[in-house]
């Protein structure tokens, strides 16, 4: 039976931002798998947008949520006390980066992981200016809405930040708009929302070596394409090209809200002077959040996920093909299904979720479908979607 009262409490008291929801309830969530209200199951080619990239309910989380839960939730504002699974997440997470991406500042989500490493960046150059990508997404709060690079979903929120220039991805212009006024440039390491574009890897290399010669800092956004995504734990991975401050977010909590921007030491030093608590957040870096994110980690390295991604990627691409596909790209398990209109893919989209799959568009290719599963999903689940995805063709 579905629960009617729920729906039509979320309908009247949940804050709506779109006319027509989905409006399903979800009462478990497995593997790979949703279970609504009603018992119907649904396959989860979404996987909470690239959030549950060890799949839904893994064991390792639940019981380090269980255990920290036990021990304290919240004590101190984040960067005061000394919490041990903020403490030892970053450590984690600086072993698996690069040397110079030594220090991690936790938040609540990847837009404030964005504010935080625009306003490092002004505050270490003293620059005012920012350059970002058309089509880019970086969240939703202000001043990530200022460096989104969609007129459409920005215009009727002006003024935004001035001196951002958007230019187009993968493009001269871009370069050639970096100079001594640039604080610095942000940019997905894999566009996203625009419908999975990867970068060209000599123009990602001269955008670093312009960024390095005239003193600006580049940044990449891996807040939806990291944490092997893409098939390589970090999507700059695939380029030999590194960020000076790195977003993380999304999959990096475990399925608990948490963000992070990371960068040298010695520059995110500068957040502790002129002005002190240069950044600050009550609940950024929960030890909830950093138990159940730390746990996620330990699971993706030890089961060797990240391994297994690209013949994953592979198998889908051989079995979507259809004349109604025009594309499919992907880097990893990020893959966008491109049919001919936005109208063809809300159709597909809905008789596939009557059919038991739960996917999405994405929001400056709305022409697309979007594949992004956990990455722990069967052999068998990629077939079924697949058979199910061409059945609704
Ligand atoms: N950056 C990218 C690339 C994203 O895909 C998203 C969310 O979709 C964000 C930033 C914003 O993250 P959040 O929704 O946690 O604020």
């Amino acid at each position: 039976m579905i629960n009617k009262t729920n729906r039509r409490l979320f309908l009247e008291h949940v804050a709506q931002t779109s006319p027509a929801p989905m409006a399903i309830e979800i009462v478990g969530a497995e593997g790979s798998y949703l279970q609504g209200v009603d018992g119907k199951q649904y396959l989860d080619l979404i996987g909470g947008i690239s959030v549950c990239n060890i799949g839904h309910k893994n064991p390792a989380v639940v019981n380090a949520v269980k255990e920290q839960a036990e021990a304290y939730l919240h004590v101190m504002v984040y960067g005061e006390v000394v919490q041990s699974p903020q403490v030892k997440y970053a450590g984690m997470l600086a072993s698996q980066l690069p040397a110079h991406l030594d220090c991690v500042y936790f938040t609540n989500s990847g837009a404030e992981a964005t504010e935080g490493a625009l306003k490092l960046a002004r505050r270490v150059t003293g620059r005012p200016d920012i350059v970002c990508c058309n089509r880019a997404y970086h969240g939703n709060t202000l001043g990530a809405l200022s460096v989104m690079g969609d007129e459409y979903w920005r215009n009727a929120f002006r003024p935004l930040l001035p001196g951002v220039g958007h230019y187009d991805y993968n493009s001269q212009a871009l370069i050639d708009a970096v100079g001594e006024n640039t604080a610095c440039v942000i940019m997905e390491t894999i566009q996203g929302e625009a419908g999975v574009i990867a970068p060209d890897k000599n123009w990602l290399a001269a955008l670093r070596k312009k960024c390095t010669d005239t003193g600006t800092l580049l940044i990449f956004d891996e807040i939806q394409c990291g944490f092997g995504r893409t098939g390589k734990m970090w999507g700059f991975q695939h380029y030999d090209v590194e960020p000076d401050i790195l977003l993380l977010g999304k999959a990096l909590g475990g399925g608990m809200p948490l963000g992070a921007f990371v960068s040298a030491h010695q520059m995110m030093a500068a957040l502790t002077c002129n002005p002190v608590l240069g950044h600050i957040t009550t609940f950024g870096g929960h030890p909830l959040c950093c138990a159940a994110g730390m746990a996620a980690m330990n699971v993706l390295m030890k089961d060797s996920i990240v391994d297994q991604v690209q013949e994953k990627e592979a198998l889908f691409h051989s079995l979507l093909k259809h004349p109604a596909i025009r594309s499919v790209r992907s880097k990893g398990l990020l893959m966008a299904v491109e049919l001919d209109t936005a109208e063809s893919v809300s159709r597909v989209l809905k008789s596939c979720l009557d059919k038991g799959l739960f996917s999405d568009w994405f929001l400056f290719a709305p022409e697309c479908i979007r594949i992004a599963p956990p990455l722990t999903i069967s052999e068998e689940d990629i077939r079924k979607a697949c058979s199910i995805i061409l059945s609704c063709l």
